[in-house]
């Protein structure tokens, strides 16, 4: 082994997965000087190969969706889908259709992308954990197979996925799963759609991928894999073969050995702070089943980029950016549990067994009368009032491609606090709202700012969440 190279670099990302590329990608247009390590030789294997087509959206926003869409993965808007009594087993999405991609070649066409704007790319080499150096400066042990490295950098990225020891605390909030997965070759399927179907103690999920091959996975209790032993392919093959959807597999040859992996949902408690950020599954996982987790650690490097764009050009603005950022990261983890627990819920097809009622926790309903639509009706001649639980605070928001604090609704009833709506800021309006006066001398107020149609959509709007409330006698 050769010298110590020293390198100095503004940010250092570690990992070249979907999230560190994309938001090295986005640091580098943004004029940051950075540098990225990845430890694998690229194409590499890696299990996530469904894309929905909600994730074009996020394709867009990082400015890649040309180079995706030109790459010729397998395009499906179809699923066989065997879950509950009332599905028809085809599912179809109208719109634009979902990928089912090669995650070695789609990793490293992001990563060539992050290349082509700068990003200076150090692969294969290995990060071990990083030393904190004063304030604001980081040191980052570098090792490939001829030489070591030490990164001094002023702001750190970790981009290590589910399993690098990296990634600090981790918290589980979905039941233990486990997946075992294997790919077949020559198998009868006909047509490109994903399938997913039900079992009686376990979940499966299986596609064709572009090289022809199938990935058949099955997730279930990790407790339950513990207590089989023996062989896990038998294991595998066994309950494959019980299946409706997936028996075809076994009329084929398995080409790799049967994969297992942690499927767990959890998240890190601490995804960002004055000089480091975790982006990806490096930060929080989702529950496979939802197909987004690709979509969501890229959408997280979207977020961080501008959060860490800010802290670095805006240092007033750090607060807010941290803030934002957490936030963004906790309304994803809330709302992938709650939607992934009613999923689990509407299996009918097998009893409600521990593993099914163990993923299908009802989420609490809170103040259920606060989150119920008003849909009693005003007249123009109603006195009203802005909803005591209703306050104007400041709020971090996206500005362009910075995070700062500007004036916002806060409700009980809103998923978060709102600044705009459409292009009207909300709170100019709000505060032109003066206690019992009538929705007509409220509507010529507002019409001095906006078209008569807009003020009349406004106030629909916020009498409908609870917001502009009747007068209290
Ligand atoms: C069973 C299963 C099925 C799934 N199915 C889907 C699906 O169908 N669709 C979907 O969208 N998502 C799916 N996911 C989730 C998806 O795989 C992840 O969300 C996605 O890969 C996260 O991307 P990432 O960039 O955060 O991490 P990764 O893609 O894991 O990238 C992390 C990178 O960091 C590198 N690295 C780690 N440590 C170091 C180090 N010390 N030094 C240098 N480099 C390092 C690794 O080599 C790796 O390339 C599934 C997950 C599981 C477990």
């Amino acid at each position: 082994m050769t010298a110590n190279f020293p390198i100095e670099t503004e940010v250092c990302v570690v990992g070249g997965g979907p999230a560190g590329s994309s938001i090295a990608r986005r640091l580098a247009l943004l004029g940051h000087n950075v540098c990225l390590i990845e430890q694998a030789t690229f194409p590499r294997p890696h299990i996530g190969e469904s894309l929905p087509p909600s994730i074009i959206q996020v394709f867009e926003l990082l400015g890649v969706r040309s180079l995706i869409e030109a790459a010729g993965f397998l395009r499906s808007n179809r699923a066989r889908v065997r879950w509950s009594s009332t599905d028809n087993s085809w599912q179809s999405h109208p719109g634009e259709s979902g990928f089912q991609v090669d995650r070695g070649r789609f990793d490293q066409l992001l990563l060539e992308a992050a290349k082509e704007v700068g990003v200076r790319v150090l692969q294969p080499a290995r990060v071990s954990p990083p030393q904190r150096q004063g304030q604001y400066q980081w040191l980052v042990p570098v090792r490939s197979s001829d030489r070591h490295y030490t990164i001094k950098t002023r702001f750190l990225v970790d981009a290590t996925g589910k399993h690098s020891p990296l990634s600090g605390k981790k918290q589980r909030y979905s039941a233990a799963t486990l997946a075992l997965y294997g790919y077949w070759k020559n198998t009868s399927f006909h047509g490109v759609e994903s399938r997913v179907e039900a079992g009686a103690n376990e979940w499966f999920w299986g596609a064709y991928l572009p090289n022809g091959t199938f990935n058949a996975a099955v997730f279930l209790d990790k407790q339950r894999y513990a207590q089989i032993g023996g062989d896990r392919q038998k294991f595998y093959e066994d309950i494959l073969a019980k299946t409706t959807l997936f028996p075809d597999c076994l009329q084929g040859k398995l080409e790799t050995p049967v994969q297992i992996c942690d499927a767990s949902s959890y998240f890190t408690t601490n995804p960002i702070g004055l000089d480091f950020i975790r982006v990806g599954e490096a930060a929080l996982s989702i529950d496979p089943l939802s197909s987004q987790g690709v979509q969501v650690a890229m959408m997280s490097a979207f977020t961080g980029s501008i959060a860490v764009h800010t802290i670095l050009t805006q240092p007033d603005s750090t607060d807010a950016a941290i803030a934002f950022y957490r936030d963004r990261q906790r309304e994803t983890v809330v709302g992938n549990q709650k939607t992934a627990a009613q999923f689990y819920a509407e299996q009918d097809i097998y009893p409600a067994t521990s593993f099914w009622q163990s993923r299908a926790h009802k989420p609490p309903i809170q103040n259920l009368t606060e989150w119920q639509l008003n849909t009693s009706l005003f007249n123009l001649n109603t006195r009203i009032q802005l909803s005591p639980a209703a306050k104007l605070m400041l709020a971090p928001v996206i500005q362009g491609n910075l995070i700062e604090k500007v004036k916002a609704l806060h409700h009980p009833g809103l998923d978060r606090p709102v600044a705009y709506l459409g292009n009207v800021v909300i709170a100019s309006l709000l505060e032109e709202l003066v206690a019992g006066q009538t929705v007509l001398e409220l509507m010529q107020k507002w019409s001095k700012q906006q078209t008569l149609p807009i003020c009349w959509q406004l106030l629909q709007w916020f009498w409908s969440q609870h917001i502009l409330v009747p007068l209290c006698p």
